[in-house]
Protein backbone atom coordinates (compact mmCIF):
# COMPACT_ATOMS: atom_id res chain seq x y z
CA UNK A 1 0.00 0.00 0.00
CA UNK A 2 0.88 3.61 -0.57
CA UNK A 3 1.18 5.86 2.21
CA UNK A 4 -0.98 8.55 2.23
CA UNK A 5 -0.06 12.31 1.12
CA UNK A 6 1.52 14.17 4.25
CA UNK A 7 -0.64 17.61 5.13
CA UNK A 8 -3.68 15.10 3.73
CA UNK A 9 -4.46 17.80 1.08
CA UNK A 10 -4.22 15.54 -1.39
CA UNK A 11 -7.20 14.88 -3.35
CA UNK A 12 -5.24 11.99 -5.99
CA UNK A 13 -1.92 9.98 -4.36
CA UNK A 14 1.54 10.52 -6.30
CA UNK A 15 4.83 8.42 -6.31
CA UNK A 16 6.35 12.04 -6.13
CA UNK A 17 4.94 12.86 -2.74
CA UNK A 18 6.88 9.54 -1.23
CA UNK A 19 10.30 10.02 0.19
CA UNK A 20 13.03 7.30 -0.56
CA UNK A 21 12.20 5.53 2.35
CA UNK A 22 8.49 5.63 1.96
CA UNK A 23 9.29 4.46 -1.58
CA UNK A 24 10.69 1.47 -0.22
CA UNK A 25 8.66 0.54 2.61
CA UNK A 26 5.44 0.71 0.08
CA UNK A 27 7.37 -1.67 -2.12
CA UNK A 28 8.68 -4.04 0.22
CA UNK A 29 5.52 -4.67 2.00
CA UNK A 30 4.56 -5.51 -1.85
CA UNK A 31 7.30 -7.89 -2.07
CA UNK A 32 9.48 -5.97 -3.78
CA UNK A 33 13.04 -4.98 -2.79
CA UNK A 34 15.83 -2.32 -2.28
CA UNK A 35 16.74 -2.49 -5.97
CA UNK A 36 13.53 -2.00 -7.04
CA UNK A 37 13.21 0.94 -4.78
CA UNK A 38 16.60 2.32 -6.36
CA UNK A 39 15.70 1.36 -9.90
CA UNK A 40 12.23 3.43 -9.67
CA UNK A 41 13.84 6.53 -7.61
CA UNK A 42 16.24 6.74 -10.18
CA UNK A 43 13.45 6.93 -12.99
CA UNK A 44 11.58 9.27 -11.66
CA UNK A 45 13.81 12.07 -10.84
CA UNK A 46 17.07 11.50 -13.10
CA UNK A 47 14.93 8.98 -16.17
CA UNK A 48 12.12 11.42 -17.24
CA UNK A 49 9.40 9.87 -15.13
CA UNK A 50 7.22 6.63 -15.43
CA UNK A 51 4.93 6.16 -18.10
CA UNK A 52 2.97 3.68 -19.36
CA UNK A 53 4.61 4.01 -22.72
CA UNK A 54 8.31 3.56 -20.98
CA UNK A 55 7.40 0.53 -18.91
CA UNK A 56 9.76 -2.06 -20.83
CA UNK A 57 13.09 -0.96 -18.70
CA UNK A 58 11.72 -1.99 -15.74
CA UNK A 59 12.09 -5.65 -14.23
CA UNK A 60 9.19 -7.48 -14.91
CA UNK A 61 7.92 -7.16 -10.75
CA UNK A 62 8.30 -3.79 -10.81
CA UNK A 63 6.30 -2.95 -13.77
CA UNK A 64 3.56 -5.13 -13.07
CA UNK A 65 3.56 -3.26 -9.49
CA UNK A 66 3.67 0.32 -11.36
CA UNK A 67 1.11 -0.99 -14.22
CA UNK A 68 -1.19 -2.11 -11.27
CA UNK A 69 -0.86 1.11 -9.41
CA UNK A 70 -1.55 3.11 -13.07
CA UNK A 71 -4.57 0.82 -13.43
CA UNK A 72 -5.77 1.35 -9.90
CA UNK A 73 -5.51 5.03 -10.05
CA UNK A 74 -5.08 6.98 -13.46
CA UNK A 75 -3.62 9.83 -11.29
CA UNK A 76 -1.29 8.44 -10.04
CA UNK A 77 1.75 9.35 -12.14
CA UNK A 78 -0.22 12.39 -12.75
CA UNK A 79 2.39 15.31 -11.27
CA UNK A 80 3.66 16.73 -14.49
CA UNK A 81 1.37 19.90 -14.43
CA UNK A 82 0.53 21.57 -17.58
CA UNK A 83 2.14 24.39 -18.69
CA UNK A 84 -0.85 27.10 -19.53
CA UNK A 85 1.60 30.29 -19.86
CA UNK A 86 5.61 30.46 -20.26
CA UNK A 87 6.87 34.06 -20.33
CA UNK A 88 10.34 34.90 -20.71
CA UNK A 89 12.00 38.70 -19.44
CA UNK A 90 13.54 40.63 -22.47
CA UNK A 91 17.15 39.82 -20.69
CA UNK A 92 16.73 36.06 -20.96
CA UNK A 93 17.39 35.20 -17.43
CA UNK A 94 14.15 35.07 -16.49
CA UNK A 95 11.26 32.49 -17.57
CA UNK A 96 7.98 32.16 -15.20
CA UNK A 97 5.76 29.49 -15.60
CA UNK A 98 1.61 29.48 -14.95
CA UNK A 99 1.64 25.76 -14.32
CA UNK A 100 -2.05 24.33 -13.97
CA UNK A 101 -2.50 21.34 -11.31
CA UNK A 102 -5.06 17.97 -11.70
CA UNK A 103 -7.79 20.06 -9.78
CA UNK A 104 -7.78 23.11 -12.57
CA UNK A 105 -5.45 24.88 -9.77
CA UNK A 106 -3.03 27.35 -11.30
CA UNK A 107 0.35 27.73 -9.59
CA UNK A 108 3.38 30.10 -10.28
CA UNK A 109 6.89 28.63 -11.05
CA UNK A 110 9.72 30.79 -11.69
CA UNK A 111 13.87 30.10 -12.92
CA UNK A 112 15.66 32.87 -12.23
CA UNK A 113 19.38 32.58 -14.17
CA UNK A 114 22.64 34.27 -12.92
CA UNK A 115 25.88 32.95 -15.18
CA UNK A 116 25.86 29.61 -15.25
CA UNK A 117 23.66 28.75 -12.27
CA UNK A 118 19.66 28.69 -12.01
CA UNK A 119 17.87 29.48 -9.32
CA UNK A 120 14.01 27.86 -9.09
CA UNK A 121 11.35 29.53 -7.15
CA UNK A 122 8.80 27.31 -6.22
CA UNK A 123 5.05 27.82 -4.57
CA UNK A 124 3.69 25.90 -1.68
CA UNK A 125 -0.17 26.78 -1.85
CA UNK A 126 -2.64 27.46 -4.56
CA UNK A 127 -3.43 30.98 -3.18
CA UNK A 128 -2.49 31.86 0.14
CA UNK A 129 -3.98 32.51 3.43
CA UNK A 130 -1.35 35.57 4.92
CA UNK A 131 -3.39 38.00 2.86
CA UNK A 132 -0.01 40.64 2.82
CA UNK A 133 -2.07 43.97 1.03
CA UNK A 134 0.79 44.52 -1.39
CA UNK A 135 1.36 40.96 -2.92
CA UNK A 136 -1.13 39.64 -5.76
CA UNK A 137 -1.62 35.90 -4.22
CA UNK A 138 -2.58 37.80 -0.93
CA UNK A 139 -4.67 39.52 -2.67
CA UNK A 140 -6.95 36.49 -4.34
CA UNK A 141 -7.21 34.13 -1.19
CA UNK A 142 -6.62 31.02 -0.59
CA UNK A 143 -7.15 28.19 -2.34
CA UNK A 144 -5.92 24.76 -1.33
CA UNK A 145 -2.46 23.24 0.00
CA UNK A 146 0.09 21.78 -1.97
CA UNK A 147 1.12 18.39 -2.10
CA UNK A 148 4.82 17.58 -1.72
CA UNK A 149 4.22 15.95 -5.23
CA UNK A 150 2.78 19.14 -6.22
CA UNK A 151 6.32 21.04 -4.88
CA UNK A 152 8.39 18.49 -6.42
CA UNK A 153 6.98 18.52 -9.70
CA UNK A 154 7.94 22.34 -10.07
CA UNK A 155 11.69 21.72 -9.24
CA UNK A 156 11.74 19.09 -11.76
CA UNK A 157 10.00 20.69 -14.84
CA UNK A 158 12.29 23.84 -13.90
CA UNK A 159 15.24 21.73 -13.79
CA UNK A 160 14.12 20.20 -16.98
CA UNK A 161 13.54 23.24 -18.90
CA UNK A 162 16.49 24.78 -17.62
CA UNK A 163 18.54 21.63 -19.03
CA UNK A 164 17.18 22.78 -22.59
CA UNK A 165 18.65 25.93 -21.86
CA UNK A 166 22.29 24.32 -22.06
CA UNK A 167 24.92 26.35 -20.11
CA UNK A 168 23.10 26.21 -16.80
CA UNK A 169 22.25 23.89 -14.30
CA UNK A 170 19.88 24.40 -11.37
CA UNK A 171 21.59 24.62 -8.09
CA UNK A 172 19.23 26.75 -5.86
CA UNK A 173 15.92 26.35 -4.29
CA UNK A 174 13.70 29.38 -3.19
CA UNK A 175 10.39 28.93 -1.74
CA UNK A 176 8.80 32.24 -2.23
CA UNK A 177 6.47 31.29 -4.82
CA UNK A 178 2.52 31.40 -4.06
CA UNK A 179 1.58 30.65 -0.71
CA UNK A 180 3.32 30.65 2.82
CA UNK A 181 5.76 27.74 3.31
CA UNK A 182 5.56 27.50 7.01
CA UNK A 183 1.49 27.38 6.85
CA UNK A 184 1.62 23.84 4.79
CA UNK A 185 4.78 22.64 6.61
CA UNK A 186 4.14 18.87 6.51
CA UNK A 187 3.89 18.93 2.85
CA UNK A 188 6.65 21.42 2.47
CA UNK A 189 9.27 19.98 4.77
CA UNK A 190 8.40 16.32 2.88
CA UNK A 191 9.07 17.53 -0.54
CA UNK A 192 12.23 18.96 0.72
CA UNK A 193 13.53 16.20 1.79
CA UNK A 194 12.39 14.37 -1.47
CA UNK A 195 14.21 17.03 -3.38
CA UNK A 196 17.67 16.77 -1.13
CA UNK A 197 17.98 13.23 -0.89
CA UNK A 198 21.56 12.93 -2.89
CA UNK A 199 20.32 10.01 -5.43
CA UNK A 200 17.50 12.49 -7.45
CA UNK A 201 17.42 16.16 -7.80
CA UNK A 202 19.91 16.68 -4.92
CA UNK A 203 19.65 20.54 -4.04
CA UNK A 204 20.17 20.18 -0.03
CA UNK A 205 19.49 22.31 2.47
CA UNK A 206 22.08 24.68 2.20
CA UNK A 207 20.97 25.86 -1.22
CA UNK A 208 17.42 25.65 -0.03
CA UNK A 209 15.99 28.75 1.00
CA UNK A 210 12.14 29.17 3.28
CA UNK A 211 10.67 32.29 2.95
CA UNK A 212 8.15 33.00 5.48
CA UNK A 213 5.83 36.59 6.13
CA UNK A 214 6.74 35.29 10.11
CA UNK A 215 4.95 32.16 10.85
CA UNK A 216 6.54 31.78 14.58
CA UNK A 217 5.07 28.07 15.70
CA UNK A 218 6.56 27.23 12.42
CA UNK A 219 10.10 29.11 12.94
CA UNK A 220 9.95 27.43 15.84
CA UNK A 221 9.97 23.44 14.82
CA UNK A 222 12.56 23.90 12.21
CA UNK A 223 15.02 25.78 14.76
CA UNK A 224 13.68 22.25 16.88
CA UNK A 225 14.19 19.88 14.17
CA UNK A 226 17.74 22.04 12.97
CA UNK A 227 16.64 21.53 9.85
CA UNK A 228 19.44 23.91 8.31
CA UNK A 229 17.38 25.65 6.09
CA UNK A 230 18.12 29.14 4.74
CA UNK A 231 15.16 31.15 6.02
CA UNK A 232 13.77 34.64 4.98
CA UNK A 233 11.80 36.52 6.64
CA UNK A 234 9.57 38.96 5.58
CA UNK A 235 9.48 42.25 8.13
CA UNK A 236 8.20 45.32 5.70
CA UNK A 237 7.50 46.94 9.07
CA UNK A 238 9.92 47.75 12.47
CA UNK A 239 6.67 48.64 14.22
CA UNK A 240 3.29 46.05 15.27
CA UNK A 241 1.42 49.35 14.12
CA UNK A 242 3.15 49.55 10.75
CA UNK A 243 3.94 46.33 9.69
CA UNK A 244 0.18 44.98 10.82
CA UNK A 245 -0.83 47.77 7.79
CA UNK A 246 1.16 45.78 5.61
CA UNK A 247 1.32 42.34 6.66
CA UNK A 248 -1.94 40.71 8.44
CA UNK A 249 0.32 38.17 10.04
CA UNK A 250 1.41 40.47 12.27
CA UNK A 251 -1.49 40.87 14.46
CA UNK A 252 -1.56 37.07 15.20
CA UNK A 253 2.48 36.91 15.61
CA UNK A 254 3.67 40.35 16.97
CA UNK A 255 7.41 41.26 16.42
CA UNK A 256 8.73 40.30 19.71
CA UNK A 257 7.74 37.30 19.40
CA UNK A 258 8.78 36.63 15.50
CA UNK A 259 12.36 38.46 16.84
CA UNK A 260 12.15 36.29 19.34
CA UNK A 261 11.88 33.11 17.48
CA UNK A 262 14.16 34.40 14.76
CA UNK A 263 16.87 34.38 17.43
CA UNK A 264 16.14 30.82 18.59
CA UNK A 265 16.23 29.64 14.72
CA UNK A 266 20.17 31.28 14.51
CA UNK A 267 21.34 29.72 17.90
CA UNK A 268 19.89 26.40 16.86
CA UNK A 269 21.25 26.33 13.14
CA UNK A 270 24.03 28.63 13.45
CA UNK A 271 22.80 29.80 9.86
CA UNK A 272 22.32 34.16 9.15
CA UNK A 273 18.58 34.89 8.63
CA UNK A 274 17.76 36.85 5.62
CA UNK A 275 15.32 39.59 6.25
CA UNK A 276 12.84 40.98 3.03
CA UNK A 277 11.64 44.41 2.92
CA UNK A 278 9.97 45.60 0.27
CA UNK A 279 10.12 49.10 -0.35
CA UNK A 280 6.89 51.27 -0.64
CA UNK A 281 7.22 54.29 -1.61
CA UNK A 282 6.39 56.63 0.77
CA UNK A 283 4.71 53.94 3.74
CA UNK A 284 7.72 52.37 4.79
CA UNK A 285 11.02 54.14 2.79
CA UNK A 286 11.97 56.36 5.41
CA UNK A 287 15.46 56.68 7.40
CA UNK A 288 13.46 56.94 10.67
CA UNK A 289 11.91 53.53 9.64
CA UNK A 290 15.57 52.10 8.46
CA UNK A 291 16.92 53.06 12.00
CA UNK A 292 13.94 51.24 13.61
CA UNK A 293 14.60 48.58 12.19
CA UNK A 294 18.58 48.18 12.54
CA UNK A 295 17.42 48.86 16.29
CA UNK A 296 15.26 46.09 15.79
CA UNK A 297 17.65 43.84 14.60
CA UNK A 298 20.57 44.70 16.52
CA UNK A 299 22.43 41.34 17.90
CA UNK A 300 20.89 39.05 15.24
CA UNK A 301 23.50 37.15 12.40
CA UNK A 302 20.93 39.19 9.92
CA UNK A 303 20.93 40.12 6.31
CA UNK A 304 18.17 42.59 4.97
CA UNK A 305 16.91 42.13 1.68
CA UNK A 306 15.34 45.54 0.56
CA UNK A 307 13.25 44.75 -2.73
CA UNK A 308 11.42 47.61 -4.64
CA UNK A 309 7.95 46.85 -4.64
CA UNK A 310 6.46 45.39 -7.85
CA UNK A 311 3.42 47.04 -8.50
CA UNK A 312 0.19 45.24 -8.44
CA UNK A 313 -3.66 46.23 -9.51
CA UNK A 314 -4.75 45.45 -6.24
CA UNK A 315 -2.55 47.76 -4.02
CA UNK A 316 -2.28 51.57 -4.96
CA UNK A 317 1.62 51.65 -3.62
CA UNK A 318 4.51 52.73 -5.92
CA UNK A 319 8.26 51.62 -5.57
CA UNK A 320 10.38 53.34 -3.73
CA UNK A 321 12.88 55.92 -5.61
CA UNK A 322 16.23 54.95 -5.92
CA UNK A 323 17.88 57.97 -4.05
CA UNK A 324 15.47 56.33 -0.90
CA UNK A 325 16.99 52.93 -1.45
CA UNK A 326 20.04 54.30 -1.15
CA UNK A 327 19.83 56.26 2.07
CA UNK A 328 17.60 53.64 3.74
CA UNK A 329 20.40 51.30 2.89
CA UNK A 330 22.97 53.78 4.06
CA UNK A 331 21.19 54.01 7.59
CA UNK A 332 21.50 50.38 8.41
CA UNK A 333 24.70 50.16 7.43
CA UNK A 334 25.22 52.63 10.07
CA UNK A 335 23.63 50.19 12.61
CA UNK A 336 25.98 47.40 11.52
CA UNK A 337 22.92 45.65 9.30
CA UNK A 338 24.43 44.44 6.19
CA UNK A 339 21.67 44.88 3.00
CA UNK A 340 21.09 44.50 -0.35
CA UNK A 341 19.04 45.90 -2.68
CA UNK A 342 17.80 43.55 -5.10
CA UNK A 343 16.82 44.24 -8.43
CA UNK A 344 13.67 43.62 -9.69
CA UNK A 345 14.13 40.54 -12.05
CA UNK A 346 11.40 39.78 -14.77
CA UNK A 347 9.10 42.77 -14.37
CA UNK A 348 8.45 42.31 -17.86
CA UNK A 349 6.94 38.68 -17.23
CA UNK A 350 4.81 39.69 -14.20
CA UNK A 351 7.41 37.90 -11.75
CA UNK A 352 6.00 38.87 -8.96
CA UNK A 353 4.27 36.49 -6.72
CA UNK A 354 0.97 35.78 -8.51
CA UNK A 355 0.85 38.29 -10.62
CA UNK A 356 0.76 36.76 -13.51
CA UNK A 357 -1.87 34.29 -12.64
CA UNK A 358 -4.02 37.49 -11.51
CA UNK A 359 -3.21 38.85 -15.36
CA UNK A 360 -4.10 36.00 -16.91
CA UNK A 361 -7.74 35.70 -14.87
CA UNK A 362 -8.18 39.23 -15.87
CA UNK A 363 -7.43 38.69 -19.51
CA UNK A 364 -9.67 35.56 -19.64
CA UNK A 365 -12.50 37.90 -18.29
S1 LIG B 1 3.69 37.79 0.32
FE1 LIG B 1 3.78 35.56 0.61
S2 LIG B 1 2.76 35.27 2.61
FE2 LIG B 1 2.17 37.31 1.90
S3 LIG B 1 0.22 36.99 0.81
FE3 LIG B 1 1.91 36.88 -0.71
S4 LIG B 1 2.33 34.70 -0.90
FE4 LIG B 1 1.21 34.98 1.01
Amino acid sequence: MLTPSPGGNAHKESLYDLTFSALESALVEDGLNAIHTRALWKALYRGGGVSRERLERFSPPLRRWIEARIGDDAGLFSDTPEVIADNASSDGLTRKFLLRLEDGQTIETVAMGYTGRMTACVSTQAGCAMGCVFCATGQMGFSRHLRPGEIVAQVLHARDVVSQQGGHSLRNLVLMGMGEPLHNYDAVLTALEIIGDTRGINIGPAKITISTVGVVPGILRLAEEKRGYGLAVSLHGATDAERSTLVPAGKRWPLDELIAACRTYCTRTGRRIFFEWTLIAGTNDTPAQAQRLGELLAGIDAHVNLIPLNPTGGFAGGATSAAAATEFQRVLRAAGIPSTVRQRRGIDVVAGCGQLRTERERSAA
